[in-house]
């Protein structure tokens, strides 16, 4: 058995926020409950951002009050400013993952400031952090692709992660929003990173969406530079409202079924995660964007089970 791997279903958040149509707390909480009797260990549960730009998290309170009920599961929050960061902290959230794109473009239309003026909020978020004992992620959207300024240099990355890491020694998370990197880049971008910054691959983490289909191949990337945290949605829900026909992130099922095979230890069942991923799928306004689900329950995603022993090419 090769090492462990610490996957991050980020379902609630991220899989949820995009979708048009309304999702009822309760769906969300049993959403999460599927989630954990798989074994799931760390959920992001939801987001503390103003309910008019995400209508769809704006019960994040009635989300998080309900999570004590999942004892030795690490639930996070994303925040994108200090009035985030106190919603969270009130609500008994103490993993908050502080949101910042490497783009400036990105930045200016997703969280209406500047990338230096995020820096300066994460230096400040981070002081609070520091005092609350609050454990914070960096979140860093656009890594590799952004939708308006193209493509992501991995020296532009490489400057603002060491910006971030320069305001605490959080754990940095990487994300391809767009679905756009390829495993070469996704290869030099880290060692990159972690020749200059030398930071431990337990502090770095990937959150790969999966619009073109590369999201396993950028993992495989991210798992022979030492990486061994990734981000996914059950049944690849999700997507970027500032990016069209950007596709969800990468299926649990899939980054598990593909962990497994490779031999390394998630601690997840996948019978169990493909039994969320079916109950995911309900809340998708897409067809289903994953592999294994397809696979193994085909009935499941619209489609006509192969009978056993049927001739196939
Ligand atoms: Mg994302």
């Amino acid at each position: 058995m090769k090492d462990k791997i610490h996957v991050v279903d980020v379902t609630p958040r991220d899989g949820l926020q995009n979708e048009p149509n309304p999702i009822p707390t309760k769906d969300k909480l049993a959403l999460i409950e599927k989630l954990v009797a798989a074994g799931i260990k760390h959920i992001q549960a939801t987001s503390f951002v103003h309910p008019k730009w995400v209508p769809q998290l704006a019960d994040a309170e009635a989300v998080a009050a309900q999570l004590d009920k999942f004892p030795g599961v690490e639930f996070s929050a994303l925040i994108p400013n200090l009035k985030g960061y106190e919603r969270a902290v009130a609500a008994g959230i103490r993993h908050l993952e502080f949101v910042i794109a490497v783009s400036d473009t990105f930045n200016r239309k997703n969280l209406n400031r500047s990338m230096t003026e995020s820096i300066e909020l994460l230096n400040q978020v981070s002081r609070r952090a520091e005092q609350d004992g609050v454990v914070l992620r960096s979140g860093f959207s656009t890594c590799f692709h952004c939708p308006f300024e193209g493509r992501i240099s991995s020296r532009s990355l490489l400057s603002a992660v060491r910006a971030a890491r320069e305001q605490g020694s959080w754990r940095v998370a990487l994300c391809d929003t767009d679905g756009m990197a390829f495993p070469d880049q996704v290869s030099e971008a880290l060692a990159l990173i972690q020749e200059e910054l030398k930071i431990p691959t337990n502090e770095l983490a990937l959150h790969f969406h999966d619009t073109y289909g590369r999201a396993l191949a950028n993992t495989l990337a991210g798992l022979e530079a030492g990486i061994r945290e990734f981000d996914s949605t059950s049944a690849g829900l999700g997507g970027c409202p500032y990016c069209p026909g950007a596709s969800g992130n990468v299926a649990t099922e899939d980054l598990v079924a593909f962990l497994d095979g490779m031999g390394y230890e998630s601690g997840i069942h996948l019978d169990r995660l493909l039994d969320a991923a079916e109950f995911a799928s309900h809340f998708s306004s897409r067809p289903y964007q994953g592999h294994v689900l397809r696979a193994k329950r085909p009935a499941a995603c619209g489609g006509i089970p192969t009978s056993v022993g049927a001739t196939v090419s």
